[in-house]
């Protein structure tokens, strides 16, 4: 919606595509409303696809996305800020699927590769829309930054710019590629393990991610015996875990936790059931 507001669209140019009932982009939907969109002389270009949303961890079909962009098209741009760093790790890469044929894609360095904020990347593959996008020339400054490197004053939008790769390098430096897929892997394992413990002491896990992001409720909830927000008001008053709640799909009340530090262990995930149990009883 800002990035909207910034290119000049205006907010008024955003469809906002429903969910199916398992919160990933309803692809026949979007098929749907850009049919009708371009019935009625208006000329949709881009499909914003999440890759791990922030709610719930959901990847939307982006295979399916990337037939639907390559067929009509457009741009497909997929948001894979904190998720895509599921690209590390082996075992967890089939979950997004698809996400090769993007157009673009952004990824965050400060979510998960032990980088603080900020360190935001955007990957293009069409080096002349960038290009003409931001390219500009003074005579002060050298046209050319060499062979083998590109000004990245002239493929974006900031001029002068802080070392932010630096930290980044650091980060990979110190781990190395099979240290932050260890890493990464090691937190989808724990949030396994928290869906094993959830269900195992009566909690239903309603998202579908191989992200650790868990999303659960309770038939307590579900009967309005309890509220999502009293549960997390009662378990952030006694502060010895955080947690906060989402409205999944805006139908579904839920607790959500994620496991965002490489420090978690299995004792830390009791603490929050037993938490979670408290506040639920209470
Ligand atoms: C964190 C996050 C953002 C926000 O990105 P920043 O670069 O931290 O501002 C956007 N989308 C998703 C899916 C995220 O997880």
């Amino acid at each position: 919606m800002k990035i909207c507001r910034i290119a000049g669209l205006g907010t008024d140019t955003i469809r906002e595509v429903p969910t199916t009932a398992s919160f990933v982009m309803d692809v026949a939907a979007l098929r749907n409303m850009m049919g009708q969109d371009a019935a009625t002389g208006r000329s949709p270009f881009l499909i914003v696809a999440t890759a791990g949303t922030t709610a719930g961890g959901i990847v939307d079909p982006l295979a399916a996305l990337a037939d639907i962009a390559e067929e009509l098209k457009v741009w497909l741009h997929v948001d894979a800020a904190w998720g895509g760093a599921a690209a590390l790790v082996p075992r967890l890469r089939p979950a997004l699927r698809g996400i090769e044929r993007a157009d673009s894609v952004t990824w965050d360095a400060h979510k998960w590769l032990s980088v603080p904020m900020g360190a935001g990347m955007v990957f293009c593959r069409h080096r002349d829309a960038v290009r003409r996008a931001f390219d500009v020339s003074t005579s002060y400054m050298p046209s050319t930054a060499g062979e083998q490197t590109t000004e990245p004053y002239l493929t974006t939008l900031q001029w002068s710019r802080r070392a932010i790769g630096l930290k980044l390098f650091m980060s990979m430096a110190e781990r190395g590629e099979a240290g932050l897929s260890e890493q990464i892997d090691y937190q989808a394992r724990m949030g396994d393990a928290l869906r094993t413990k959830l269900t195992a002491a009566g909690w239903i896990v309603v998202n579908d991610t191989m992200l650790p992001v868990v999303c659960a409720t309770h038939e307590d909830i579900r009967s309005g015996r309890r509220t999502t927000t009293d549960i997390v008001r009662s378990i952030q008053s006694r502060g010895r875990v955080w947690i906060s709640d989402v409205h999944l799909g805006g139908r579904e009340k839920a607790l959500r936790a994620c496991v965002t530090s490489f420090r978690t262990v299995d004792e830390d995930l009791d603490v929050l059931i037993s938490e979670l149990e408290r506040a639920r009883v209470t």
